[in-house]
């Protein structure tokens, strides 16, 4: 539904579109062949404001495709709620490091001979109701089959759903193996389709997976796919089930961290579900400071993060050296963006992510006597937050209100910037500037969590929930430090990780983990900052050297290439 290339091309909402951006970029850095199908919106997501009383303002986005994009001439039919509907594809060739190339098409309908009303399906990313859904994700689907066979991309060996939104996309390759063969759609049939499918689930939250009523479904797709879904038994509940049509017709599935392939499983007992960790694209995520380290002491590091082991031999004060400056440089910009001058030495906090609930980024900020406390007792501790909520979350905007409410009370005691219109260049910024990597979210919601990695692989540890990656990430003391009641353990070996599971709801009430958040920071980090520089700097290079150089879509995409996308054949069953 998303891909996350660069802020010009604002077709994206958060971490979902950015990792199938970053992973894209792997995929070109090590010449794999691949397209990717994603989809154009005309007016993007939102550009966000913050009102003085932490009101969002959503403005939509102005963009022309024009630019960045190049139209492909192809166009091909869809049947849409009783109408034709034509959809239309720009191009963008993404370029690797080394030359290879990966096609990404971005499928729309405003095209002048569509009604009115379908030129609008393509309009927004993540807004309208069910039926408005439905149609962008048919457009995705059945129409980027549609549009791969017409732009000659034939004998396609695997089809990859990042997500359930693509997931009708089985569908149409069940059509196209019953119109070859002139045989019913039974067994063999679907066995067809799952030799050729992969299905990737990103996240245990409801709301990330999409389901539709049947009357939605009989509105918006044609008799020939509605029959598919009979045939299949899949509007079990009246509902069809996105994901589980996905992993239906896969013949390899899986979650995005150890944990999070464990969770899957259990909310989707009736298939094999495996874990593939994500990771980020480390040259996008590199400050210049940063890439001009790793040009220094780890040759070939672009396209092979396994260098980024050797930065042990780096030494501290060129390591300081380069963080310096990617704080200032974060400074700098908050300085320009807010008014507000913040100290280079003041321990700096970043806080940005998805303004949502399950994400807590209130946590900090429950008892602000004691955070002020800290501040005092401690060493002195500046916060920088950034966070969209969507458009219809009023707890997501409570929280940014809360936020500035927050920094009210805080005043010149502990520094608060809240920083408008989260996007890829502000996390870049935050993400390498900042001393301090912050991520409270309740277990066991974080399927993976990204932003932590692209602090990791500029030397900034994470203090977060042993939640998503960080289970997997987190030594600690050593690459960063854990928030919680397993704040002693060390990298989780998978099998223990299957065995701690906790369960798929999340826990009430934070309280001890915010009385773990403030101890842990007052105690430990704080002191450790300020009182041992070459023990904090040291935590700094082994967030590099053991996070770093595993946590990347360099090491993901091998990953998928040798686990995933290799040719299986199928168990007699
Ligand atoms: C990386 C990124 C995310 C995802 O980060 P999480 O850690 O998963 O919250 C979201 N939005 C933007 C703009 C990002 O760059």
């Amino acid at each position: 539904m998303e891909v996350a290339i660069k802020d010009e091309l604002p077709t994206f909402s958060g971490g979902l579109g950015v990792l199938a951006g970053d992973y894209l970029k792997s995929t070109a850095d090590l010449h794999l062949p691949i397209v990717a199908v994603t989809l154009c919106y005309a007016k993007g997501y939102f550009r966000q404001q913050i009102g003085a009383d932490g009101a969002q303002v959503e403005l939509p986005v102005e963009w022309s495709p024009d630019h960045l994009l190049e139209r492909v001439g192809a166009v091909v039919p869809l049947q849409l709620g009783g109408r034709e509907v034509a959809i239309g594809a720009w191009r963008y060739l993404l370029r690797g490091v080394s030359g290879g190339e990966v096609p990404i098409y971005f499928l729309d309908t405003n095209l002048e001979d569509n009604h009115p009303e379908d030129r609008l399906i393509t309009d927004q990313l993540y807004r309208g109701d069910g039926e408005h859904r439905l149609r962008q994700e048919a457009v995705l689907g059945l129409g980027g089959v549609a549009m791969l066979e017409r732009l000659g991309h034939r004998g396609l060996g695997t089809f990859h759903m990042n997500e359930g939104h693509s997931a009708l996309l089985t569908l149409a390759l069940l059509n196209r193996e019953v119109g070859s063969h002139e045989v019913a759609a039974g067994p063999s049939a679907t066995m067809a389709v799952r030799e050729h499918c992969v299905f990737t689930t990103h996240t245990p939250v409801e709301a990330g997976h999409d389901r539709f009523s049947r009357d939605v479904v009989n509105a918006v797709l044609a008799p020939a796919i509605i029959d598919r879904i009979e045939e299949l038994d899949l509007l079990d509940d009246d509902e069809l089930n996105m994901s589980e049509l996905g992993l239906r017709l896969s013949r390899y599935a899986n979650g995005v961290s150890r944990r999070h392939g464990a969770v899957a499983q259990q909310m989707f007992p009736n298939v094999p579900i495996s874990a593939i960790t994500n990771g980020v694209h480390l040259s996008t995520w590199a400050a210049p400071s940063t890439v001009a380290l790793f040009d220094n002491y780890l040759p070939g590091w672009r396209h092979d993060s396994a260098m980024l082991r050797y930065a042990s031999g780096i030494p501290l004060d060129e390591l300081a050296a380069a963080h310096g400056t990617a704080k200032a440089r974060l400074l700098r910009e908050v300085a320009h963006r807010s008014g507000e001058q913040l100290s280079e030495q003041a321990l700096t906090i970043g806080l940005a992510r998805r303004a949502t609930r399950y994400k807590q980024i209130g946590l900090i900020f429950s008892d602000l006597d004691r955070l002020r406390r800290i501040a005092k007792d401690s060493g002195p501790l500046q916060i920088l937050c950034a966070g969209k909520a969507h458009p219809d979350d009023a707890d997501g905007k409570e929280l940014l209100k809360m936020l500035v409410a927050a920094k009210r009370e805080l005043g010149s005691e502990v520094p608060l910037v809240l920083l408008e219109n989260y996007d890829l260049g502000l996390a870049g910024l935050l993400c390498s500037g900042s001393d301090l990597w912050l991520n409270t979210p309740a277990p066991p919601n974080e399927a993976s969590g990204t932003s932590g990695m692209k602090a990791a692989l500029n030397g900034v540890p994470s203090m977060s929930v042993l939640d998503g990656w960080w289970i997997e990430g987190c030594i600690e003391g050593v690459t960063g430090w854990a928030i919680g009641e397993d704040a002693e353990a060390f990298t989780a070996p998978p099998s223990q990780i299957q065995a701690t599971l906790p369960p798929a709801v999340a826990p009430e009430g934070s309280a001890e983990r915010a009385e773990a958040l403030y101890r842990k920071l007052g105690e430990v980090v704080l002191p450790r900052f300020y009182r041992d520089r070459d023990g904090y700097h040291t935590v700094m290079r082994n967030a590099i050297t053991l996070n770093g150089s595993f946590f990347s879509t360099d090491r993901m995409a091998r990953e998928y290439a040798l686990n995933a996308y290799r040719w299986r054949r199928l168990p007699d069953r």
